[in-house]
């Protein structure tokens, strides 16, 4: 048999897009499918050309090849067509999901073997907050929050007993499927979408939704060290399954409060620790807070400048992954007083006179003469 040309098969320009080409192809496939033409051996010869022309058409270097060498030059590449609609359906298993709204048997994702598998249900997020020391030592909490869960009246299957009936489009098989001489194709059955089965009688409880509202109280072991954007993940506690297939999972978002006392920097937290000008020059001890409602001395050097650190070790938050605790670091922020007795400033203008530094008022007279005491 003299082949047609492939343009002229799925009735387009030779300058058509790659989109006309879908569509024309999509128009073609639709009017010659096997499911709507049973045995007609006519229908099923031109479903076969259109799927050739298809596929070289759509493919830019056989487009190409096709163009400049016509038929011949493609059977010197080895292609020869297709031999059954089966092969087709294995060819563009994908693009039949997208014609149609479900697979065709051969191709990817196919309906396989009859009724439809179950479905995993969907997951669930909940923001949980934290105080700062339940991040750092962790914490067990319950937390409550509503999903959908499979009817326990109906066991998700819509129907009270007895409320259901085999389909009698595809008697139960979920599938139709056609024979065609020496192949068959089979599709999802659009009567009971593959379920086999339909509902005569719905479940009362759940409306025949097969699922139902539930509350659910969960507990959840959060591991020190946690910080601000960790997500924790609970196996199957999210929304039911559907369908006899497994739940969702639950997905704990976590928010950590700020502490009054420490700014977190991983697993190292800062306390900024006020002291005076004098306490930085001479030196001083300091009562700082730790965690867990804890405090510690620590010594401060003299002649520490501002923004100087000290280093507890340990002290730190606990390590989410790994051993040990981060350091707790003590800033210093050195403050210079804004308030003096008369006594104090005398000692500290001595100060400056023994040291040669000129200071303020009294210095030269300037400062005195714009601020009177
Ligand atoms: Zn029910
Ligand atoms: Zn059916």
């Amino acid at each position: 048999m003299e082949k047609r040309d492939y343009y002229e098969i799925l009735a387009v320009s030779r300058g058509a897009s790659d989109q006309d080409i879908k569509r024309a192809y999509r128009a073609m496939a639709m009017k010659y499918h096997p499911d709507r033409n049973p045995n007609n051996k006519e229908a099923e010869d031109k479903f076969k050309e259109c799927a050739e022309a298809y596929e070289i058409l759509s493919d830019g270097d056989k487009r190409k090849v096709y163009d400049a060498y016509g038929h011949a030059g493609l059977s010197g590449q080895g292609f020869s067509g297709f031999n059954d609609v089966n092969d087709v359906f294995s060819s563009f298993g994908s693009i039949f999901e997208d014609f149609f709204g479900f697979s065709s048997p051969g191709g990817q994702g196919g309906a396989g073997g009859g009724k439809r598998r179950g479905r995993k249900g969907n997951d669930l997020r909940y923001d949980l907050v934290l105080d700062f020391e339940e991040a750092a030592f962790g914490v067990e909490k319950e937390i409550e929050y509503e999903r959908d869960v499979a009817c326990s009246t109906c066991k998700g299957e819509r129907a009270e007993a007895g409320g259901k009936k085999t389909c009698g489009t595809c008697g139960g098989r979920g599938q139709v499927a056609r024979s065609q001489g020496f192949f068959s194709v089979a599709t999802a059955c659009p009567t009971c979408h593959g379920e086999g089965e339909i509902v005569t009688a719905p479940c009362k409880p759940c409306k025949g939704k097969g699922r139902v509202r539930e509350q659910k109280k969960v507990s959840v072991k959060i591991p020190p060290g946690v910080d601000q954007g960790v997500r924790l993940r609970v196996g199957e506690e999210g929304q039911g399954g559907a369908g006899g297939g497994p739940n969702g999972d639950l997905y704990v978002f976590l928010q950590v409060k700020e502490s009054p006392h420490f700014e977190r920097d991983g697993s190292d937290i800062v306390h900024y620790a006020a002291i005076s000008m004098i306490q930085a020059a001479l030196g001083t001890k300091l009562t700082v807070p730790t965690l867990g409602n804890n405090t510690v001395e620590v010594e401060v050097p003299s002649g520490v400048q501002f923004g100087h650190r000290l280093t507890i070790a340990g002290e730190g938050i606990p390590k989410l992954r790994g051993v040990g605790r981060g350091d707790l670091w003590v800033e210093l922020k050195v403050e210079v007083p804004t308030k003096m007795t008369k006594e104090q400033r005398e000692l500290l203008q001595q100060f400056a006179e023994i040291s040669g530094e000129k200071v303020g008022a009294g210095a030269n007279g300037f400062f005195s003469k714009i601020f009177k005491d």
